[in-house]
């Protein structure tokens, strides 16, 4: 079998840890599996080295940050190879230029292309553990790049695609994809499989345990993934196409609190103005969450929507800015609410789902501001000071805890 194994940066923080993994993958190795190890860097390493080059200058060229950045993974990388060295087993670290892996050129949000396989193949053949920096890549100026933040598990996806390897396991500081965040809800319970598309929601909502992209990539290429820990035996959570017959009616309950909600009030029932407010948002990259438009009313109507807190300001001064244009009255927004989701794709088939969601909501006396569904999730935004009691309110309506 070829193993892909990735590590993330708290599997490998400092010497134990380093030496956790080497051995975890020796015995993978032992077994007579071939083995493709991706690393991100140590710990907070990254956050560091962001930090460093905002002293020296709050605007650093983007090329000579991936230059700085992707220094974190060849630490890793090297490191391990002298562990696993240290232990008497063959291995090589290579890094995105040695191996090659070609990317578009974008600094920072580099995507992968291509990734050529011959030098990993040949060390494979050599009975070497090869080690492969994540989150980096080359361009076609031969300068490295990154993938952005979390990017190293997309590197891992890649490379097991590529490689079509048998299995692709990314390994974390959580066990698992769990119902819900169990420092919310304590009695949440770890998923054995989500799907592809399940995977997605759930990080679309901010459950941070794999990077966006990666999913989408495993979904494009059919690679199987499986998310674990790097510090216990308990298995993991595997991410496929498709999860059991007996599909869960709802697989989780996801939350988050990075939203707030704009209304542009009284803008002229006319068309184009949905065109222009969200047109003007989009070029600048803001992305727009659930949208409601009143119904129209002497000539005028309101369109209300959510955006990261985060891109709040951006929003407002730019809506501000071109409020004439917009025809708006007024432009308001509230920062206090968060979201919180139902994700299952048995959804789709069973109707009955949202009633039972607004219920429980109601029996917790929970009140929902807007309302945005897809096949496979229900969203409602709500005050943040309830999301934690929704989180579990939720959760224990669809049975979902042990
Ligand atoms: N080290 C990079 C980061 O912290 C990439 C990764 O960990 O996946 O974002
Ligand atoms: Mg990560």
């Amino acid at each position: 079998m070829l193993i892909v194994k990735k590590f993330g940066g708290s599997s490998v923080a400092d010497k134990d840890r380093i030496y956790n993994v080497a051995r975890r993958c020796i015995e993978e190795y032992e077994k007579g599996n071939e083995v493709v190890v991706v690393l991100s860097a140590m710990g907070k390493t990254t956050d560091g080295l962001i930090a460093k080059a905002r002293e020296i200058n709050p605007n650093p060229p983007k090329r000579e940050m991936d230059m700085l950045l992707a220094t974190g993974e060849q630490t890793s990388v090297a490191l391990m190879s002298m562990a696993m060295s240290a232990l008497g087993v063959p291995a090589v670290s290579l890094n995105a230029a040695q191996v090659a892996m070609h990317t578009t050129s974008a600094y920072g949000m580099a995507k992968l292309k291509r990734i050529d396989t011959e030098r990993i193949r040949h060390e494979l053949d050599a009975r070497k553990i090869v080690i492969i920096t994540g989150f980096q890549g080359i361009n076609k100026y031969d300068d490295i790049t990154t993938l952005g933040r979390g990017g190293s598990d997309t590197t891992a996806v890649a490379l097991a695609a590529a490689l079509h390897a048998d299995a692709c396991e990314i390994y974390t500081d959580v066990d698992g994809v769990y119902t819900a965040d169990p420092r919310i809800v304590p009695n949440a319970r770890k998923l054995a499989e989500v799907s592809y598309d399940e995977m997605l929601e759930f990080a679309s909502l901010g459950a941070k345990v794999l990077h966006n992209r990666s999913v989408e990539m495993a979904k494009r290429y059919g690679v199987q993934l499986v998310v674990l820990s790097s510090l216990t035996r308990a298995e993991g959570t595997i991410i496929k196409e498709e999860t059991k017959v007996e599909r869960m009616l709802v697989s989780g309950v996801a939350a988050d609190k990075n939203v707030a909600r704009i209304s542009v009030i009284g803008v002229k029932n006319e068309p184009g103005i949905a065109f222009k407010i969200f047109n003007l948002l989009a070029r600048h990259h803001i992305n727009v969450d659930i949208i409601i438009q009143s119904i129209g009313r002497e000539e005028r109507k309101d369109i209300s929507f959510t955006v990261a807190r985060t891109d709040l300001q951006e929003a407002m001064t730019l809506l501000n800015e071109n409020r004439e244009v917009l025809t708006a009255q007024t432009i308001a927004c509230e920062e206090g609410v968060a979201k919180i989701s139902i994700i299952g794709a048995g959804m789709t088939s069973n109707p009955g789902v949202a009633a039972k969601m607004f219920e429980s909501l109601y029996s917790a006396n929970v009140n929902i501001k807007m309302i945005a569904t897809s096949e496979i999730r229900i969203t409602v935004l709500i005050a943040e000071e309830d999301v934690n009691r929704a989180m579990r309110t939720v959760h224990d309506a669809f049975d979902l805890a042990d």
